[in-house]
């Protein structure tokens, strides 16, 4: 009452530096229409996403539009600049493994009322962030049409994350990432202005350059930024075809049209820049039909010449998990039975018959890989995937084609669900992502997967992994499960990740292909894109937000001391 009197009163520096969460829960409550709850529940469930963090918050807003969005950056600003310790982090599904969504401040939660496809057109959609993704493709399919960078987590994700993370998955290899298909952002900037960032001809550029806002100093330093240090920049573009990590400040100015598009960098920045409000993404028809050859890989020294010998072939996925991941599957065959309905699980069991056949005579295969090619009729898909087989046919290799979708559809079932099995089916260990997306140029395999082996195992004792991932793109997915209760595993967290990075980075790979660098990876950003950009990503956090209001410690100004205050220290 104290408090509220002196906010009354206008002695506002007394009432931000004493602001108690009860303070900021009726200031939020009075500036915007959504709800604003402190329910104990719900802020436990918000303490966590799909990473090996928790963070527990102080307040919850659910806002009802782009307005609700601009008066919470408002009034936390406010506070914030008058010495009160509070930030946000936007959240959409809060499936992100790195951390991302996390916060001890306040969460801005887009799914409870931002959640509308607000336009399917010719080739585009018009999109809230809190859709979820399997919402999303209903709409779009109605018109024969799909965002193609869809995760492996489609069924969880929304598309407030898709963006904010630069999501990727089974189809990047043919259509890349999302980041390709953001054509235009609706964004609340940290004053609270709200704007749309779009691609801008020059002469566009330099009249947003005039204005005397945010918006304008925004435009004004990143074009010095990005000119300037064009030649720094250019140099530490990814050079594999996947990308997460780092600011993507080689994206913003398109050196085929000439155009600037502030879109471009605002995908992938995890909600650490600006909160976008609304979407235009560009979409594609997808291929009616697919075929898929399977190729059971026993000799791990192959697979770089198979990758060189597949990939002229232009699949639309090639995906691969190990023997682990098959073994584990096997396993859990009566947890998938409870997850996917009888039927349909029944008949997953029956289809792998010829493979345990198969195993039981040659042993389970080091790797499985998954070559599919779309097509417009079946016919076209299955000669290509014949004529990739038959491009193999002298490296005596074990494979199959499953000549349509219902046939290849359990192996995709492994792949797809393998982390979740783990995650809901293995108790008293956690899944640890924290070496869960790095990419290295396929045609490194040979020297680095040894390599990657070795250290592994030299670690093996502390956990059990499986490996999966876009071995198209070079990107591995290693998700081990772990008991995070003993320290000496938490550990092994700090002291084998900077050594698989190491690696990755000397094959001129990226600590993060799509998942991106949240808690676990922005510590590394240093190592990865050294000291020069990130000075760079510095620079463009403090122009777009310059009280460190959005997401702190994201994209920028994450230590090691985070990964271990922050680290689930409990049995699940
Ligand atoms: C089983 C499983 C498989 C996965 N497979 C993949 C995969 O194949 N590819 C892939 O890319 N990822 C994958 N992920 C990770 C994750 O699901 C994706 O990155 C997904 O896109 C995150 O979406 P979300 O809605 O859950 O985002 P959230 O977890 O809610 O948020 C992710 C980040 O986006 C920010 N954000 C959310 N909304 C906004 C907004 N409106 N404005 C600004 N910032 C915002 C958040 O602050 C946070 O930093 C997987 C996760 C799981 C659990």
């Amino acid at each position: 009452m104290y408090k509220r009197e002196m906010r009354e009163t206008r002695d506002l520096t007394v009432y931000y530096e004493h602001m108690t969460t009860d303070d900021l829960k009726s200031a939020l409550m009075g500036a915007v229409r959504g709800e604003v709850s402190d329910d104990a529940e719900t802020l436990a469930v918000l303490s966590r996403d799909t990473s090996l963090f928790t963070r527990m918050p102080e307040l919850v807003v659910y806002p009802e539009d782009a307005e609700d969005v601009s008066r919470i950056v408002k009034e936390i600003g406010r506070a914030r600049g008058a010495g009160a310790d509070v930030s946000l982090a936007a959240r959409a599904a809060g499936t992100d493994m790195s951390g991302g969504p996390l916060t001890t401040g306040v969460v801005v939660s887009f799914t409870q009322h931002m959640n509308h496809v607000l336009e399917v057109g010719d080739g585009y959609a018009i999109t809230e962030p809190g859709v979820f993704y399997r919402d999303f493709e209903k709409k779009t399919l109605e018109k024969g049409l799909i965002l193609p960078s869809y995760p492996a987590s489609r069924e969880m994700a929304a598309m407030g994350g898709i963006v904010a993370n630069n999501a990727g998955g089974e189809r990047t290899l043919e259509y890349g990432q999302t980041e390709k298909y953001v054509e235009e952002l609706d964004v609340v900037l940290s004053d609270g202005s709200q704007t749309t960032f779009k691609a801008l001809a020059p002469a566009e550029l330099e009249e947003k350059k005039k204005l005397q806002t945010l918006e304008g100093e925004i435009y004004r330093t990143m074009d010095a930024l990005i000119t300037k240090n064009a030649a720094l920049i250019e140099a530490h573009r990814p050079k594999v075809s996947k990308n997460s990590a780092g600011y993507a400040l080689w994206s913003i100015r398109n050196p085929k049209t000439g155009t600037f598009n502030l879109a471009k960098l605002i995908c992938g920045s995890q909600g650490t820049l600006a909160l976008w409000t609304k979407a235009k993404l560009s979409l594609v028809k997808p291929k009616e039909h697919r075929a898929m050859l399977v190729v059971f890989l026993h000799d791990l020294a192959i697979l770089p010449e198979i990758v060189k010998r597949v990939l002229p072939l232009h699949p639309e996925s090639f995906e691969s998990f190990d023997d682990h991941t098959f073994t584990l599957a096997v396993k859990l065959i009566p947890g998938m039975l409870s997850q996917m309905g009888f039927l349909r699980a029944a008949k997953l069991g029956i289809d792998f018959i010829p493979e345990a056949a198969m195993i039981a005579t040659g042993g389970v295969p080091k790797l499985l890989l998954m070559v599919e090619f779309a097509e417009d009729t079946i016919e076209e898909a299955d000669r290509k995937a014949i004529s990739a087989r038959d491009a193999l046919a002298d490296l005596n290799l074990k494979t199959k084609i499953e000549k349509d979708e219902r046939e290849s559809e359990k192996y995709w079932i492994v792949r797809r669900e393998s982390f979740n099995l783990l995650r809901k089916n293995v108790h008293g260990l956690h899944t640890a992502p924290f070496i869960d997306d790095f990419v290295v140029p396929p045609a490194c395999y040979a020297e680095f997967l040894p390599k990657l082996n070795a250290l592994l195992d030299e670690y093996k004792s502390h956990f059990i992994y499986t490996v999966a991932g876009h071995v198209g793109n070079g990107n591995f997915h290693i998700i081990p499960l772990m008991d995070l209760s003993k320290a000496d595993n938490r550990q092994v967290i700090l002291d084998l990740a900077p050594k698989i990075y190491e690696l990755v980075i000397k094959e001129g790979g990226t600590t993060t292909g799509e998942h991106n660098d949240g808690i676990i990876r922005t510590p590394y950003l240093p190592m990865l894109f050294g000291e020069k950009m990130v000075a760079l990503f510095d620079k463009t956090k403090q122009v777009f937000d310059p009280q460190n209001l959005f997401n702190p410690g994201k994209k920028v100004g994450g230590t090691f001391a985070d990964i271990k205050r922050d680290m689930i220290k409990t049995i699940s």
